[in-house]
């Protein structure tokens, strides 16, 4: 059953949002194959604003995702030969679960099943695009400066960021500031025992799955297990090999962040869920008012939403909500925090943006949102949404700012829907 089917008017290409945007690699996906059904999707995916090409051409370009359809390339071979250097998406008819298997020892990214659902694989390319932005982030924390910086040059050639600290009694400004996404941890350092430092951690609850590696010099059990029973990911006795240590790291760093999404973030849309967007917002809060870097928050509701599952039934209004996601996520930047909130509402954080910066911004997603219509056998329908914005010259806790937003949110329905009400600008 084909619910509706999604298309996005020509004149509803996003001016305003995207800060960063400009890198054409973002936008740009190889399609393989020239059946007629791809055909169709590769107009589809041009008239949503990406760049289709039928595969890499010599330039060495990068690409978003590279889409194989199954009937192209049965054995996979084709995938085989772009994985190294690209997201790879096989859209297949073929539900065995061998044929799983061994996609996913080849490291195919996504198999889509044919026909193709596009918010699902719009879907995907937001998660990639989001997960090529974002980089791997490992604290060290040694009271040995050369090893730490040894360890830290290692992992910068790898491609991730490091900070390193050699007095443990900072980890925890650093660990809020820096958001590692994982420690390496040593356990025999003068002001305090890593041991220690990790206990000390994990008695706040958004430090309880921060994955930590210790490193120490001695091999005893009892304090490795002690290590283990505090949540250390793993042990590793020194002298270290620094090869060994950084596929270490960054095999867990990979495993840690695939948890983190399946724990923190809502289903239906793959945005972050409400519980943990009220700890990241309390973080970023605190950490705006000790750098003065401003930030904005915004409540989104979609508009008569109920009248949406009313008439069209609950699974369309599902669909229109996973769309409504894709559009915030391919129109913020990826440092931008995006969460649902709540059933049709939607929870915004825009880093190093005034309120009126992030007014101006939502606008321009409102605008180009109330151009996407959905199809379902009686024509063309839209949906709009209403949102409330504030800052810190709003309101000085997380609870605070999220009362301006939610009455700046409420202003903007009384006065109509469809629009975006700055709360300082309430009478
Ligand atoms: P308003 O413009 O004032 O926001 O009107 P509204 O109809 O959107 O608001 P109301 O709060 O009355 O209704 C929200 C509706 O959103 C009712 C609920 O069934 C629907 N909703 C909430 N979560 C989901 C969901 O996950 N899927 C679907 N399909 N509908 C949802
Ligand atoms: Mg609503
Ligand atoms: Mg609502």
């Amino acid at each position: 059953m084909t619910l509706i089917s999604l298309v996005k008017s020509e004149n509803s290409k996003l001016e305003t949002a995207k800060v960063d945007v400009g890198q054409a690699d973002r936008k740009r996906i190889y399609l393989f194959d020239r059946d007629p059904h791809l055909t169709d999707l590769s107009q589809k995916l041009r008239s949503l604003g990406y760049e289709v090409a039928a595969g890499p051409g010599g330039g060495g370009e990068k690409c978003l995702a590279a889409v194989i359809h199954e009937k192209a390339d049965p054995e996979l071979e084709l995938a085989a030969s772009l994985i190294a250097d690209h997201k790879v998406i096989v859209l297949c008819e073929n539900r065995s679960f061998d044929f799983r298997i061994k996609a996913a020892r080849l490291g195919v990214s996504a198999l889509v099943q044919l026909p193709v659902d596009l918010i699902e694989l719009e879907g995907w390319f937001s998660d990639f695009d989001r997960s090529q932005q974002i980089e791997s982030k490992v604290l060290i924390v040694d009271d040995d400066d050369i090893v730490a910086e040894a360890y830290a040059f290692a992992l910068q050639q790898k491609g991730m960021r490091t900070e390193t600290l050699s007095n443990p009694l900072k980890t925890g400004q650093m660990v809020d500031d820096f958001c590692p996404d994982l420690i390496v941890m040593d356990l025999d350092m003068p002001e305090a025992n890593g041991l220690d430092v990790a206990k000390a951690l994990r008695l706040s609850r958004p430090h309880l799955s921060l994955p930590i590696l210790f490193l120490s010099a001695e091999q005893d059990e009892g304090i490795q297990h002690e290590a283990r029973q505090i949540g250390g990911d793993d042990f590793i006795t020194k002298p270290v090999d620094l090869a060994t240590l950084t596929n270490m790291i960054s095999i867990r760093v990979s495993r840690a962040r695939e948890l983190r999404k399946i724990m923190e973030r809502d289903s239906l849309t793959g945005l972050l869920n409400h519980v943990n967007f009220k700890e990241r917002l309390a973080a970023e809060v605190g950490r705006s008012q000790r750098t003065g870097a401003s930030v904005a928050v915004c409540l989104l509701d979609l508009d008569h939403f109920k009248a949406v599952n009313d008439t069209y039934g609950h699974q369309v209004g599902d669909r229109v909500i996973q769309m409504f996601a894709n559009c915030l996520t391919g129109s913020l930047r990826s440092v931008d925090v995006i969460a649902r909130y709540g059933g049709e509402e939607f929870g915004l954080i825009l880093l190093d943006a005034t309120p009126e910066q992030a007014a101006r911004v939502l606008d321009g997603i409102r605008r180009s949102f109330s151009n996407f219509f959905f199809e379902n056998g009686n024509g063309p329908q839209t949906v709009t949404f209403s949102g409330g914005v504030c800052g810190l010259q709003d309101a000085a806790t997380a609870e605070g700012l999220l009362g301006a937003a939610d009455r700046a949110l409420y202003e903007a329905k009384q006065q109509g829907r469809n629009r975006i009400i700055l709360h300082s600008q309430m009478e």
